[in-house]
């Protein structure tokens, strides 16, 4: 992955206050001519655009640090640096409008950390997951608070979100397959679930019965920490459970139109 991939990927995956391991060559990167681009959703235009952060001479105060030695510049000795701390505001800009989105970062010469975010790093994960409003309806709200409560580094209490998500998935399944989920046990129901349809993409399927487990022991028994760097891949389970929901859901509209339209012949043909 280049450099600028690599950056765009922190800056806009990344929550506020998460610490990058960044190398000289990081150092050097924001030091000269550079460009990072993201996808974003645009408030001004009311959809996804390519924002550009443009630095046509890299950030002063970083290229200062780094002329001490222009014969070798990659032999730079930053060992007199190591205490220094750069504050810089990266402005990204739609590509169609004049909007501009701030993430402010912090620079010293083993990491960068991303202090801030504007617009905030739960509304911009917020639009990816409007899609699902309609399959999980009031839990939606639910997945926006998980995402919520992770930005503010908050893993536990984000954990309880998407476990209510997943069991209200399963138990809606249940009910419509086998009768009452009250009172069974999650695996039991899932199993049933997925003898009528497929729920947990296929990939997953040797951990399939760890999703539940670990939801649970986040709850009950992980620590704070465990659970923060565990989100991103619960929450990534959970919108893949989703997007299955969706292609099932728009699967099932595709075919009532094409049923719809077979039929329309039969009747004429009798
Ligand atoms: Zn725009």
């Amino acid at each position: 992955m280049d450099n600028a991939k690599r950056w765009a990927d922190f800056l806009q995956k990344e929550p506020p206050y998460s610490l990058y391991e960044i190398s000289r060559e990081d150092f050097w990167f924001l030091s000269g001519e550079f460009e990072i681009k993201m996808d974003a959703f645009c408030d001004k235009c009311g959809k996804e655009r390519v924002f550009t952060c443009y630095n046509k001479e890299g950030i002063k105060s970083i290229r200062n640090e780094m002329v001490i030695n222009t014969s070798q510049p990659m032999q730079i000795n930053t060992k007199p640096y190591e205490s220094m701390e750069h504050f810089v505001d990266l402005e990204f800009i739609c590509s169609y409008c004049d909007n501009i989105h701030h993430i402010p970062i912090k620079v010293t010469v083993g990491n960068v950390m991303k202090y801030g975010q504007y617009p905030s790093y739960a509304r911009e994960k917020t639009y990816e997951v409007v899609k699902y409003k309609n399959i999980i309806s009031k839990y939606y709200t639910e997945l926006t608070r998980a995402i919520n409560l992770y930005s503010q580094k908050c893993g536990i209490a984000a954990f309880v979100h998407l476990r209510r998500i997943f069991e209200y998935l399963i138990d809606k399944k249940y009910e419509k397959y086998v009768g009452s989920p009250a009172g069974i046990k999650f695996k039991e129901k899932l199993n049933k679930v997925e003898k009528n349809e497929q729920v947990i993409p296929q990939e997953l399927n040797t951990e399939k019965n760890m999703i539940y487990k670990i939801l649970s022991k986040g709850i009950h028994e992980y620590e704070e920490d465990e659970c923060y760097s565990l989100y991103p891949a619960l929450e990534y389970i959970i919108k893949s459970i989703l997007d299955i929901e969706l292609e099932k859901k728009q699967r099932k509209k595709e075919l009532d139109e094409v049923r719809r339209k077979i039929n329309s012949k039969r009747m004429e043909e009798k």
